[in-house]
């Protein structure tokens, strides 16, 4: 039972936390527990990311934000191996082309614009 009712804890707060960063769209950037790129061999640092999406301009920052917020999230390629990455608040995984095309995308430049440590 205390499992349950802690893992409804971490759910409510998740939501919470969404709710916040909707409402003032807040810039999107995360910390991963996973440091790394998620495709294997890769090794490109990927665990503080700032997206920086306000470099990208209106068009590109305003439905990007509302999809991070809303648990949609968006895919963008890796800076290194270029593979298509589903970034999430609540995590990144490697996805297909196709998959990515379903998402909302970042610009091919993201890297360059963004805080990547
Ligand atoms: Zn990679």
């Amino acid at each position: 039972m205390e499992q349950v009712a802690e893992s409804l804890d971490v759910q409510k707060m998740h939501d919470l936390y969404r709710a916040g960063g909707e409402k003032r769209l807040m810039a999107p950037h995360i910390v991963y527990t996973d440091p790394l790129c998620p495709y294997p061999d890769c090794g490109q640092q990927l665990q503080a990311i700032d997206f920086r999406l306000e470099a990208h301009g209106p068009a590109i920052h305003d439905p990007l934000v509302l999809s991070w917020w809303r648990d949609v999230g968006f895919a963008g390629r890796c800076p290194k191996c270029s593979n298509w990455i589903h970034f999430t608040i609540r995590g990144k995984r490697p996805i297909s082309a196709d998959e990515a095309d379903a998402l909302p995308k970042l610009p091919e430049d993201w890297h360059q614009q963004a805080l990547i440590l």
